[in-house]
């Protein structure tokens, strides 16, 4: 699709970031291309349109820039998980492993109920710990999660393979 090509040739590759040897991924040049920009919210939007989704669940940070842009496309709410100490009301919790060390995930314990179909979305899939958080984080209210969508996708870091042992489903607008 050409859509989806002008959105994958607008991802930059930043050479030895963070780490010598690490090609990170970098979003910031699809941000400040409208048309990019435009084709992968309306890509989302399609897929999704139909699909009964209740909340948008967004990682923080990038995963923000295009969860509120796709919540405002389907007209429904935007659930934010962010990283420790960030939000002001009573949270719930999830910890997941790095390669060194641990990070977390936080939301309001009120954010969401059983009654909620929830998509996730963050801007790229590697290892698939983090989204598998949110996941663990989503269910734990009752929620539903109806698919995991990211812009970009790694498939040789394993996170496709890990969400499909969850049984997460996974969409992606591009992959490197
Ligand atoms: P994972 O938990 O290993 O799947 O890593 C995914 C998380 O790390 C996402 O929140 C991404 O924003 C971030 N991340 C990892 N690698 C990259 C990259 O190359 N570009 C942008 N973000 C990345």
């Amino acid at each position: 699709e050409a859509s989806l090509k002008e959105v994958k040739d607008s991802i930059g590759a930043i050479h030895d970031y963070p780490k010598p040897g690490i090609v990170f991924r970098d979003i910031t040049p699809l941000l400040q291309n409208h048309d990019a920009f435009k084709s992968s919210i309306d890509a989302l939007k399609q897929r999704y349109e139909k699909s009964g989704v209740t909340q948008i669940a967004a990682i923080e940070a990038r995963g923000f820039l295009f969860g509120s842009a796709l919540a405002y496309a389907l007209g429904c709410g935007i659930t934010l998980l962010r990283k420790p100490g960030k939000l002001p009301g009573n949270i719930v919790s999830q910890t997941y492993a790095l390669e060194y060390g641990t990070d977390e995930l936080q939301m309001h314990e009120n954010a969401l109920t059983s009654n909620d179909k929830v998509l996730i979305i963050d801007d790229l899939l590697a290892t698939g710990g983090t989204v598998l958080a949110a996941d663990k984080l989503i269910r734990s209210t009752g929620a539903t999660v109806a698919e995991a969508a990211f812009v970009v996708s790694l498939p040789e870091l394993g996170g496709e393979d890990k969400l499909r042992q969850a049984g997460v489903a996974c969409y992606t607008l591009c992959q490197f």
